[in-house]
Formats: structure tokens, sequence, C-alpha cells
């Protein structure tokens, strides 16, 4: 979890390779799948409906081998889509080991944004998706904590190599 450009992709990508995993973003899914209107809603800042991404998320899960590990990018981002990942756990269709959090201020991440240059990168957008993720998604971290989901708090305004080892470490993974 983290900021539009906090780095939950990138670091998500390194993970996954070294760590032999699967990798789901919902926001690779989301513009693999989503058109017409609703595309252009995503487009503006927009977070689609829990429902549609729990719909690609659940479809392309079903896809894996029982014993997999995945990692989620893009994950829950709202407090339903969060009671919908623990509510599989509770039938034992997953576990979860860990989120983790990609710590960033807006400043530090809007530079980043404006350099990436997708269409969903303007500044107004940007603004846009700031406010949805503190209003939805921001809580989300709390939310799961109190369930009993280890977060791991992660400073991600470091360089991505620098990042990447201290997730690593958290981990255990080294
Ligand atoms: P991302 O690539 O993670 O920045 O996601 C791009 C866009 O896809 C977001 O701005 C949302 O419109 C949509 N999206 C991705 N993941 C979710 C999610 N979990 N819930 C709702 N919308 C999502």
């Amino acid at each position: 979890m983290g900021l539009p450009g906090s780095g939950k992709g990138t670091q998500g990508k390194m993970l996954a390779d070294i760590n032999g995993m699967h990798l789901f973003s919902t926001g690779d899914l989301s513009r693999m799948y989503v058109t017409g209107e609703r595309r252009q809603r995503m487009l503006a800042g927009e977070l689609l409906d829990d429902s549609e991404v729990i719909a690609m998320l659940d479809r392309a899960l079903k896809t894996v081998n029982d014993d997999d590990e995945c990692l989620l990018d893009g994950f829950p981002r709202t407090v339903s889509q969060a009671q919908w990942l623990l509510e599989q756990v509770a039938a034992g269709r997953f576990s979860v080991s860990h989120v983790i959090y990609l710590v960033v201020t807006h400043e530090a991440v809007l530079n980043r944004l404006q350099a990436r240059g997708r269409l969903d990168d303007t500044e107004k957008v940007i603004e846009a998706r700031f406010k949805e993720y503190e209003k939805l998604t921001e809580p989300v971290v709390a939310w799961l904590e109190k369930r009993g989901i280890p977060v791991l708090r992660i400073d991600g305004e470091r360089a991505t190599d620098v990042v990447h080892r201290d997730i690593v470490s958290k981990l255990h993974l080294s």
C-alpha cells in the first residue's frame, strides 16, 4: 500500500522477482479490463467500484495453485475491499502475512508522478487521486492492523534499491 507514486509498482515487481511470487496489480488488471466510460473515470483519478475490482482480482487469483504466494499491488484500497480479503481469510482461502506500507509525503511523490507521464499523472488528476487515497485508502492501514495483520511501515522516499533492501530485510527474506 502507499500513495500513488510511492513506488508500489516498482517495489512490487522487484520483490516478486527475487522471491519468485505471483504479482497481481489491480491497477494493471484495471488497465487490462476496464473500458469505455469507466476507463475515463479511472483516468480522472477516481477509484473503481469495489465490486468490479474484487471481481477482477477474484478471477485472477483463481488461476494460481493453492500453495503459491501472491503479492497484491494496489489492493485493498478501501475498507470494503479489506473486508472482502479478510472474509476470504476467515473462509480458509488465503492467509495474509504482511501489509507493506510505503510511507511518502505528497511533495516527495509529486515530481515522481509528473516524470512518469501516464495520462492520469497530470497535476489535477494527481490531486484527485491523493484525495481519494486520504479519504478511502489511508484508513485501511489502521483497519487491517487492528485486525491483527502485521503492517511494515517503510520509508519510501529513499532510493529504489535502498527501499527494496529495507523491505527484504524487514520481511526476513535475506
Ligand atoms: P494504480 O496503477 O495502482 O495507480 O491504479 C490505477 C487506477 O486503477 C486507480 O487510480 C484506480 O482508478 C484503479 N484501481 C486500481 N486498484 C484499485 C482498487 N483496489 N480499487 C479501486 N480502484 C483501483
